[in-house]
Order: C-alpha cells, then sequence, then structure tokens
C-alpha cells in the first residue's frame, strides 16, 4: 500500500501540498533525518533518541506512510568489528524476529544501508521497570503480581520455542503505553537444542549458580533470574548486590541472600523456590503461577501509568 502514496505521480507541476511532500522520498535540507528501506520502499522519520545498548543507539522512527511509530535500534556498522559481534547480531535477530506474543517486544522487521543495520521494534512508550524501580524504589505486591505474570506468560511462549533468553533483568522488561509487560533484548538468548549446554558470554546481571559453575544454561536460569527480579521489586535491590563482582559471584555460588521479614509470606516463598540452588529444584513457569503468591493475592486487571512514579491505592 505504501508504494502507491510514496510514488504517487503529481497530476500538476505544482502538487506539492504539505501532506504529499510529507510523503516523499528523503529531502536531507530540512534539518530533519530519514531512514529508507529500500528493500520494502519505506522512509523512516528518525525521531526521539530512546537510549542506547552495547553497539546500538535506540530512536524512534515514524513510519511516513503509514504514521506508525516504533523503536529503531541502529547499529553502526563501523561498530561490528569483530567476527562475534556480527555473530551476535545475526543471533539475536534470528532467535527475536519470530516471536510473537503480547508479552515480547514484537520484532518487525530488519534491514541495512551503507551504515548501519536497522532493527524495527515495537515502541515501548513506558520505557521499562528500571525507569519505574529509580522513582518508586519498591512495589507493592499486587503490582508485583501484575508485572510478573505477565513476564512468566511471555517467558512460556519464548521457552516454548526452545529459546533460553539468559539476561532477564528490570531493564529488558519492557513497558508498553498501557502498561503491559514486554520482554526485549534477546542479544544473549540462545535456541536450546535437546542436550546442549551453552557456555557463558557477556555478564549477564542475574547470572546462575549452574552458569558460574559452568554447568551451562537451561530454561532454569531464567526462573533464577525471575526470582532475582521479584526479590528486586519486593525489597528494592537485588538479592546478591554487594560492591564487587567477586564478592557477588561468591554469595551467588553459596545461595547467600536475605529476604526482610515484612516481606509476605508466599513472596517469600516464592523467592526462595525460584532462587533454588539446584536447578531442578526450581518450579516451572506453569508452578510458579500456581504458587499461592499468585492464588491468594489481589491481582489487578490493569495498572494506570501514573504507578510508573507513584504507589497505587488498591480500592
Ligand atoms: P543492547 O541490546 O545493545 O543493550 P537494548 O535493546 O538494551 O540495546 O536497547 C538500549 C536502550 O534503548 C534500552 O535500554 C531502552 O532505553 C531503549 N529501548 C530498546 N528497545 C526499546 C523499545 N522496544 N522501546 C523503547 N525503548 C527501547
Amino acid at each position: 500500500p505504501h508504494h502507491q502514496i510514496v510514488q504517487q505521480p503529481s497530476s500538476s507541476a505544482l502538487a506539492t501540498t504539505p501532506s504529499s511532500t510529507l510523503l516523499l522520498p528523503p529531502v536531507h535540507d530540512d534539518g530533519l533525518q530519514y531512514i529508507v528501506d529500500r528493500s520494502k520502499n519505506t522512509t523512516y522519520l528518525k525521531g526521539r533518541f530512546l537510549g542506547k545498548g552495547g553497539f546500538a543507539r535506540v530512536h524512534e522512527l515514524t513510519d511516513l506512510t503509514t504514521g506508525h511509530v516504533y523503536a529503531g535500534k541502529i547499529i553502526p556498522k563501523s561498530r561490528i568489528t569483530k567476527p562475534h559481534h556480527k555473530e551476535k547480531i545475526a543471533r539475536e535477530i534470528e532467535l527475536h524476529r519470530n516471536l510473537v506474543h503480547l508479552n515480547v517486544v514484537r520484532f518487525y522487521h530488519c534491514f541495512e544501508d551503507s551504515e548501519n543495520v536497522y532493527i524495527i521494534l515495537e515502541n515501548c512508550s513506558k520505557k521499562s521497570l528500571v525507569h519505574v524501580m529509580k522513582h518508586r524504589k519498591t512495589l507493592t505486591e499486587p503490582e508485583v503480581r501484575f508485572y510478573l505474570r505477565q513476564l512468566a506468560d511471555g517467558l512460556r511462549y519464548v521457552h516454548g520455542a526452545r529459546i533460553v533468553h539468559r539476561d532477564l533483568k528490570l531493564g529488558n522488561m519492557f513497558l508498553s503505553e498501557n502498561m503491559t509487560v514486554k520482554i526485549g533484548d534477546f542479544g544473549l538468548a540462545a535456541r536450546l537444542h535437546a542436550e546442549s549446554k551453552v557456555t557463558i558470554c557477556g555478564t549477564p546481571n542475574y547470572i546462575a549458580p549452574e552458569v558460574l559453575s559452568r554447568q551451562g544454561h537451561g530454561y532454569e536460569a531464567d526462573l533464577w533470574a525471575m526470582g532475582c527480579i521479584m526479590y528486586a521489586m519486593l525489597v528494592g535491590q537485588p538479592p546478591f548486590e554487594t560492591s564487587t563482582l567477586a564478592e557477588t559471584y561468591s554469595r551467588i555460588a553459596h545461595n547467600m541472600y536475605v529476604i526482610p521479614q515484612w516481606v509476605s509470606r508466599p513472596a517469600r516463598s516464592l523467592i526462595r523456590q525460584l532462587l533454588a540452588p539446584d536447578p531442578a529444584h526450581r518450579p516451572t513457569l506453569d508452578q510458579v503461577l500456581k504458587h499461592d503468591f499468585f492464588t491468594s493475592g489481589f491481582m489487578p486487571v490493569s495498572l494506570p501509568p501514573s504507578c510508573c512514579s507513584k504507589a497505587p491505592t488498591f480500592a
């Protein structure tokens, strides 16, 4: 459909109405930056800067033919210098591109030009749970239930596709305009084959003990991370945080953490199950969702965006 609009022939030489100029291919003298996907004949207007990661800078990109706003991950080819950088990006694209679920950041498309690789993603306008935690310090149990249920739903889908995320953390739990959790950043993810043990790459924040002791990553490592996330949301800091990486790793290896007494009994019980040192003892996602923490407390149907900065009062 956009072809028609972009290539719309002018019926007269004076056909430069504002709407048709907006839809014309890029002009470079108006101070705005355009990105053209030649494979689809689509032009995006580069907008607000949203954040930066390892290689990428992420901007709002507006598709000029539909007006739809995406989050565009822009990776300069000049930064892809080593073969393993290229492999990492290729793997992220390969694993993420076919995932379609309400609680997973939607991957729409990717393309490249001479300068960059572009990944067109669902825009998560409420940023991530890191931003929420910065304002809030701790969350109420109903909120934690609300966010974790969606994390569990999305993760069940991802695991069903035989993919381990391997870097779940508050910053990779993005939030859409209406406060729906979207799992994102598949940069450290891996596809699990029957008996594969995949080795460490990167430094995931919530690294599980079996990964540290080099026994490899299974789906259970994502449940460990979910335990760390749950702890952090309720307590306001990660369970194994110390001032040095070595000390943190030592605490993880010895399963040394303390849950404050003011955390409810069901919440403490679920955290302990998720943080079981032996991966085989951790619950499955179905068991997580059947735990008392989810079944015995209030579960909001939705949360207002005001929850990003102040605690809700549940009537
Ligand atoms: P990297 O994989 O290189 O670490 P990320 O995927 O973490 O890059 O993205 C970097 C930053 O860009 C994020 O921390 C976030 O602020 C922003 N961002 C990434 N994806 C989205 C998105 N889908 N919607 C909104 N902002 C995003």
